[in-house]
């Protein structure tokens, strides 16, 4: 009888454990990452498109998200002093910002965030900020404008299928007249652009090329072709620095560029990967195809 007891009893202790490390794993999956957006400053409307941000976080119920607003550019000693964003309390970073150099103890927070294994996401023209700062330039991989040029590192595009690591003289970011175009899939087997369609229409946007920059540690996941370079250049990357990673999309130059079901897949995908080093995040079935935009509807 006490053999058969102490059977029982350890079958069913066996089953709780095994209940709870179930539980457990299930918890995990659905571990809400924690999104922090900085914003303040940006040569292009933010006060816009940081709500989009914010819309295509909340659509997905494995995000939460806050938003920390630097001072404008007229801010006073006093409120850069108290502007102190707390890395160290989430998984990504998304940049949205465009502006003045951050305080040095900003940026020191920064960079040991994202060595350490925290996740950046950097959106459209935060790629032009900070040409002085070497650190964020290798998080970026590569940037445009702000008297970028050869010193800055090499231009990287893709010609006749194959990337090319260019090194030559001239000026780094340049962009056309907005205008919709094809996104291709360069990276199949990476987990950001893994089942991605090969080709597929973006909505109006700007279309950066002759962007250059350090480039190190760097997967360009998608390309799209320019009518000025012809060549096509990097959209969508993905890099890593120390134990972080960083994921990089070009796209969204306004409220509208973001409003598509490419560049909210591709930026979910891409965040969650930069937090986690994994996507679970699936493809939407109205993802655009190479003939057709899918627009997203505006928050109301
Ligand atoms: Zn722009």
């Amino acid at each position: 009888m006490k053999n058969r007891f102490t059977l029982g009893i350890t079958t069913m202790l066996l089953a709780c454990f095994a209940f709870v490390g179930f539980a457990q794993k299930k918890d995990d999956s659905k571990k809400v990452l924690k999104v922090l957006i900085l914003d303040g400053q940006n040569n292009h409307k933010w006060k816009e498109t940081t709500p989009v941000l914010q819309q295509i976080y909340k659509s997905n119920e494995n995000f939460s998200v806050d938003v920390s607003t630097s001072p404008g550019k007229k801010g006073s000693e006093e409120e850069w002093d108290a502007w102190r964003p707390e890395f160290s309390k989430y998984d990504v970073v998304v940049s949205n910002y465009n502006g003045q150099m951050w305080p040095g103890e900003v940026r020191s927070a920064f960079v040991d965030f994202v060595k350490k294994g925290g996740g950046f996401v950097v959106v459209h023209a935060a790629d032009n900020a900070f040409t002085m700062w070497p650190e964020y330039n290798e998080m970026i991989g590569l940037g445009g404008w702000g008297g970028r040029n050869e010193k800055s590192g090499p231009y990287v595009y893709f010609k006749d299928g194959k990337q090319v690591i260019d090194q030559s003289e001239g000026k780094g970011g340049n962009h056309g007249p907005q205008h919709e175009f094809v996104i291709t899939n360069r990276a199949e087997e990476h987990p950001i652009t893994k089942g991605m369609a090969a080709e597929w229409l973006h909505t109006k946007d700007e279309l950066y090329d002759m962007m250059r920059g350090p480039a190190k540690n760097m997967t360009v996941l998608a390309t799209a072709p320019s009518e000025k370079t012809k060549r096509d250049e990097p959209m969508l990357m993905a890099l890593t620095y120390g134990e972080g990673r960083v994921f990089h999309t070009t796209l969204g130059h306004a409220d509208y560029s973001m409003l598509c079901r490419g560049f909210s897949d591709t930026l979910l995908r891409g965040t969650e990967w930069a937090a986690t080093n994994e996507v679970s995040v699936e493809w939407s079935k109205d993802f655009p195809n190479k003939e057709k935009i899918s627009p997203l509807e505006p928050a109301k």
